[in-house]
């Protein structure tokens, strides 16, 4: 195993790859994290840890968790290098003797000196900036690549970008996934930009072989494209993220793709978050059989999969948290970071039965713990509803086109019962599939919807905000709040 081959990652041994993240690690905090970044710096002296108890991944345990709600001093989170401290330490020393101090400042400022941020989307707490160095945004470029030739791009084809214009990672990610993997990439800005209009209208021309979007964005696109009997018959790959994709959204997509003249259609989901400042993509045969879990980069981080309540670690294939520690990160950073995301077959470090890349994988449905759903419409007319089985039922529902879940207060009167509305687009039988949504909620989470209500397609743009929101909204919480 060479780690300076760019490609190591994809077939080391599983002690290799423990002995690889163990290094990585161990200089990590010996260099960079303790003696620069103020928050980990004191976390340590107050736990009575030094670099040196922290030789390997195992010993991670021995550091607290890093929680959103540390976040509140973002800059405690950033490597400030300070000038003295660098000249004691050896790697720097080396540096200097090899270029000299003038080109040895220059490589420590590529390193090191903070240009470019993204930040949280959070919409019910303040966004966290994210710093990133020329080092980091190397990084992103390398995941980038990496995140092609998972989902199977090749250079010659040609890709749009259509998340929306934001300082956000998924944006960027993808952006530096094209110049990564040197390839033709053209960023729409999503809806908000040139519309859903604007968009059809520019993948008429360019006649991509694959769109990166997210997937209620790219449904509506579809749907468009099909109403208006486009050819998007070279499109063969969809990758989505910024959001969960049920496998009913799946099936769904697969039959607009053929609608609109693409045969073979391969879905890939990537799975991603600002505080990883790094995605990672699954393997997804375009014969439709199951995804085999989201690829993760050894050398970028290391994730560990706990028990939420007992913050233990969990055995590989066992459901958890999934916690994200930096190995080689610069500018902001987390150590065991508590994602409040749960993955449900946990994760395994056997060789991908599709491509036979042996990093360890995240496998299963991952659903959102510190979603608003849960936070705060966990009680919905008296009674807890798991919203993400209620999203997934009504997405499952074959004759239902786009929805949206409306949850607003009898007569708007904040003190009166909750009622509950799926807005619908069906083009079939509208009593049919009233009947179907009510008697299977009713029947897998115990709640009717107090109306069904059906919309045209272009009133559900409306409804979720397509080209006006930077995410469509499934969801709403129309209830007063109590003053
Ligand atoms: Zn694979």
């Amino acid at each position: 195993m060479n780690p300076h081959n760019q490609t190591w990652w994809e077939n080391a041994s599983s002690d290799e790859i423990n002995h690889h993240q163990s290094k990585l690690l161990s200089n990590f905090l010996k260099y960079r994290v303790l003696p620069f970044t103020r928050h980990y710096g004191d976390m340590f002296a107050e736990a009575g840890l030094c670099a040196h108890d922290i030789q390997n991944t195992d010993d991670l345990v021995k550091i607290p968790f890093t929680r959103k709600s540390d976040f509140s001093e973002t800059r405690d989170f950033v490597i400030i290098p300070h000038a003295q401290l660098l000249k004691k330490q050896w790697p720097s020393i080396q540096l200097l003797l090899r270029h000299g101090p003038g080109r040895a400042r220059q490589i420590l400022e590529k390193e090191l000196l903070p240009i470019f941020m993204t930040s949280t989307t959070g919409r019910s707490a303040d966004p966290i900036p994210f710093l990133y160095t020329r080092y980091d945004l190397d990084r992103l470029e390398i995941s980038g690549r990496r995140l092609m030739e998972i989902c199977e791009s090749r250079p010659s084809y040609r890709h749009i970008n259509a998340f929306p214009f934001a300082p956000h990672l998924a944006f960027w990610q993808a952006h530096y996934a094209g110049l990564g993997f040197n390839t033709f990439t053209l960023s729409t800005g999503g809806g908000k930009t040139i519309g859903t209009d604007g968009n059809v209208r520019i993948i008429n021309k360019i006649k991509p072989d694959a769109i990166i979007a997210m997937p209620t964005f790219i449904y509506h696109l579809l749907q468009q494209a099909a109403d208006e009997q486009a050819h998007w018959d070279k499109l063969k790959t969809l990758v989505l993220g910024g959001e969960k994709v049920p496998q009913g959204m799946r099936t769904k997509l697969t039959d607009l793709c053929h609608q609109v003249g693409a045969e073979n259609i391969r879905i890939v989901s990537t799975y991603g978050f600002t505080e990883a400042k790094v995605a990672w993509a699954e393997c997804s045969p375009p014969t439709g059989e199951k995804p085999s879990g989201f690829h993760i980069y050894p050398d970028m981080g290391f994730i560990e999969v706990i028990d939420p309540e007992t913050e233990e670690r969990v055995p590989d294939g066992q459901a958890g948290e999934i916690v994200f520690t930096q190995l080689d990160a610069r500018g902001t950073i987390v150590l065991r970071y508590r994602t409040g995301d749960l993955i449900e077959h946990g994760i395994t470090r056997e060789a991908c039965p599709y491509c036979g890349r042996t990093c360890p994988r995240l496998q299963g449905k991952i659903s959102r713990v510190s979603d608003i759903h849960r936070l705060k419409l966990d009680k919905l007319k008296g009674t807890l509803v798991d919203f993400n089985k209620l999203e997934h039922l009504i997405e499952s529902e074959p004759d239902v086109g786009a929805w949206q879940l409306e949850i607003r207060k009898h007569n708007d009167d904040p003190f009166d019962v909750d009622e509950l509305i799926v807005h619908a687009v069906t083009e079939n039988n509208k009593e049919k599939i009233k009947e179907s949504i009510q008697q299977r909620l009713q029947q897998e989470i115990e709640i009717t919807p107090n109306r069904i209500e059906f919309h045209s397609w272009e009133d559900m743009r409306k409804l979720q905000g397509v080209g006006t929101e930077l995410k469509e909204q499934k969801v709403i919480d129309n209830r007063p709040k109590r003053k």
